[in-house]
């Protein structure tokens, strides 16, 4: 036997000598917390130092699942050893099988994968210009997105993210897009003009605070576009794929968007989003309109197809329905007791709580007391946990989170 092969090749290092090394050698684009996550197990993250945290952030609304889900892992660990990477020249089973439940999850027709949420939504700016443009022959299409809005970082996806930090540095901006305010369906039409292709908004905004479309907004943009002929972009990166109770949060506002956008839970940790629009919409795209090497992968694929399957199996829907409400009364309990706590808001397990004071303190003491959460926006603490948790693991969170106020 070949001693050697369980000799690792690789130096250990401690704690500080990763986070010292990350710090040298990684672009600094991120103020990261003193801490290197090592392992994960159902909701709980263990560090290198072996202390262990209940995860409220889910990596942010990526891990739904949980972590360490065996049959997950093993439908991964089994695609691997087959095949993990073939080129879109060729078809692979693992995009069919996962198209076919994204489709029917969603009831879109068509979908492309992407490798993340923000070329999602490049895919779907892309197909709403082309959309335009085989209608007009034209390629002068607008685009109206929102205020506090987030899409994205590539230049695209920062064109329609309404928050001037982010784009400050980076003009200019791909030309043709407008802000209106999230929930004011007058500031919407007023930006209207047959020049606008589409519309594009978070069902319910995320990094902007955790704030749900109202049923009157989304409703009057869904007609706004039917009577002009404008598409409708839903972008549900973050709240979509169960968080809000169902599949997709649209589906509790019995409104159906033109292109949809998927990423972060789609693959429950492996790289995978998409862009998926209804037939009518999708066939704008030929052969030579967009394109990606990795997008569709087998592996990537097969993450999802298996997300789909255990979401149904595991009946996670009923889980989110059903820990969300006791969550809910909870958190609205610390809206009651604790001066700071402003309001909560939120669907289902994606909910916030705005804070009258900046929340990096408390989210940093929770950190201490072995509690993973986010903020959004600038005053808001959020919470995207994994949509397996139980309402023991809400007593707990809210237990720590108390602490740390
Ligand atoms: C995270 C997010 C994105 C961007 O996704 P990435 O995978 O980080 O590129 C886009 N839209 C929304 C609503 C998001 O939450």
């Amino acid at each position: 036997m070949c001693a050697h092969k369980n000799r690792k090749v690789r130096v250990i290092m401690n704690t500080q000598q990763i986070i010292e090394t990350a710090e040298e050698k990684l672009i600094h684009t991120y103020n990261r917390y003193q801490i290197v996550l090592d392992k994960g197990d159902g909701v709980r993250l263990y560090d290198t130092d072996g202390k262990e945290y209940l995860d409220f952030g889910a990596g942010i609304a990526v891990f739904a699942l949980g972590y360490n889900n065996k049959e997950y892992n093993d439908a991964l660990k089994a695609q691997i050893d087959k095949l993990i990477h073939t080129s879109n020249y060729f078809y692979n089973e693992p995009a069919v099988e996962a198209a076919t439940a994204l489709t029917k999850a969603s009831g879109m027709d068509r979908v492309f994968f992407t490798n993340s949420g923000t070329e999602a939504i490049e895919g779907a700016v892309k197909l709403a210009k082309k959309y335009y443009y085989v209608k007009n022959g034209k390629a002068d299409a607008e685009i109206i997105a929102m205020q506090h809005s987030f899409h994205g970082r590539s230049m695209g996806a920062l064109a329609v993210t309404g928050n001037k930090h982010y784009q400050e540095a980076f003009g200019p901006m791909i030309p043709g897009i407008k802000f209106a305010q999230y929930n004011d369906l007058d500031s919407v039409k007023e930006l209207v003009n047959d020049k606008t292709c589409a519309i594009i908004f978070e069902t319910v905004q995320g990094e902007g605070g955790i704030y749900p479309a109202t049923k009157e907004f989304i409703e009057g943009v869904r007609k706004l576009c039917d009577e002009k002929g404008i598409l409708l972009i839903l972008d549900e990166i973050q709240c979509g794929m169960g968080r809000t109770g169902s599949m997709f949060a649209f589906q509790q506002y019995g409104v159906k968007p033109d292109i949809l956008t998927v990423a972060k839970a789609l693959g429950c940790g492996v790289p995978v989003g998409a862009f998926a629009a209804t037939e009518e919409v999708a066939k704008a795209l030929v052969p030579g309109d967009h394109g990606t090497t990795y997008g569709g992968n087998p592996l990537a694929c097969a993450a999802a197809t298996k997300v789909f399957e255990l979401f149904e199996k595991q009946h996670v829907l009923d889980n989110v329905k059903e820990v969300s409400a006791y969550f809910e009364e909870k958190l609205d309990e610390l809206v009651e007791t604790i001066d700071v706590v402003v309001e909560r808001r939120g669907m289902g397990l994606m909910q916030g709580l705005e804070l009258s004071v900046n929340p990096k303190d408390v989210i940093a003491k929770a950190l201490d007391n072995g509690l993973i959460l986010f903020s959004a926006g600038t005053n808001v603490i959020r919470f995207v946990p994994p949509l397996v948790i139980t309402k023991a693991d809400v007593d707990e969170c809210i237990a720590k989170l108390k602490k740390s106020f």
